[in-house]
């Protein structure tokens, strides 16, 4: 292993530039060359290639989104393109490879491994909905974000007797509204994984009001409805409410990242390193009960993603 390729794929998530640092500084470290591949795998198609070096990377690890920069790549998935990408990394001499991104990002990353390419796949992605990996590179800083914005809302809320909806990202996981719903104090948190009818939680919503809470927050996770305007609407009708409604959107995607984010993405982005040193290729990095751990890509992505049903009922006991 004498050169390696790093490159960010889909959705960005804030810790993504400290992971980029981590593989270049640990693989220059250990006296690999390292080189950057632009905007993902459609740069790697393209030979959108260029050199890191110690200073390529510096002053970017409190930074959010990525300075290799993200795409989606629908050629990649065709055969001739996943062809022209392995070609490039023969002409560019890339001995092995390291794709930081989601679920999407981390299966091109295992179809490199079944082509004979040594690649290891961090997990970067808000939503934390890799069943392989405790946590994602960026999820904790979106939930400081989300956190920060129900703060606000409950000032304001307070003051006017208000009911908040809040509306997270996640996709098909809840992680985000739950850990933000049990951070920020939510009276109700609608995630995908556990079904709730409106019904119940106009319940809830009537039974709080009814001991004395004069405003709530209802976390809602993207996931779960169609239209979030529409769950608004239906809440409104069955509970005699005026709710208001907040979809907080991109800005979750953004902002420097935690110290979680930092330590974690740089241990992710070490491990990568030693791994494909060792000869190891075809392997997912992330962490088991605090721990770094690697293990199969392909096992790792047949993992099924179940939300913690522990945190779930706390934040029920909680929300009384
Ligand atoms: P994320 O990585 O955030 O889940 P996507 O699902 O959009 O984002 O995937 C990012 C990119 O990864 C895609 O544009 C495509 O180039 C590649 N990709 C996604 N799924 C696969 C797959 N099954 N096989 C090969 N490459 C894939």
């Amino acid at each position: 292993m004498k050169k390696i390729g790093i490159l960010t794929s889909g959705g960005d998530a804030p810790g993504m530039n400290a992971a980029i640092r981590a593989v270049v500084r640990a693989g220059i470290y250990n006296g690999l060359e390292v080189v950057g591949i632009k905007r993902g795998y459609e740069g790697l198609i393209n030979g959108d290639i260029e050199k890191m070096n110690l200073s390529s990377v510096a002053d970017i690890i409190h930074k959010g989104g990525t300075i290799l920069r993200s795409a989606r790549c629908l050629e990649f998935q065709e055969e001739k393109g996943f062809k022209k990408a392995l070609n490039v990394m023969e002409i560019f001499g890339i001995d092995g490879l390291v794709v930081i991104g989601g679920d999407g990002s981390l299966r091109g990353a295992e179809a490199l491994s079944k082509a004979g390419i040594p690649t290891i796949g961090l997990p970067g992605t808000i939503d934390n909905d890799l069943a392989y990996t405790e946590y994602t590179i960026g999820f904790m800083t979106a939930v400081g974000t989300v956190v920060n914005a129900i703060s606000n809302l409950r000032d304001t809320s307070a003051s006017h007797d208000r009911i908040n909806i809040i509306e997270v990202m996640g996709r098909h996981c809840g992680d985000i509204a739950l850990y933000a719903g049990i951070a920020g104090g939510a009276e109700s948190i609608v995630i995908p994984e556990v079904p709730l009818s409106i019904d119940e939680i106009c319940k809830r919503l009537i039974q709080s009001r009814n001991r004395g809470k004069r405003h709530s927050i209802i976390m809602l996770a993207e996931g779960v409805v169609e239209s979030s305007y529409e769950f608004k609407n239906q809440i409104d009708e069955r509970a005699g409410v005026e709710t208001r409604l907040t979809i907080l959107g991109h800005l979750q995607r953004g902002g420097s990242p935690t110290v979680f984010d930092r330590v974690l993405a740089s241990r992710l982005g070490e491990t990568a390193v030693k791994l494909l040193i060792e000869g190891k290729g075809s392997r997912a990095v992330g962490m088991s009960k605090g721990e770094i751990c690697d293990l199969d890509i392909s096992e790792a992505l047949l993992i099924k993603k179940e939300i913690n049903t522990e945190l779930y009922e706390l934040a029920k006991v909680l929300s009384i």
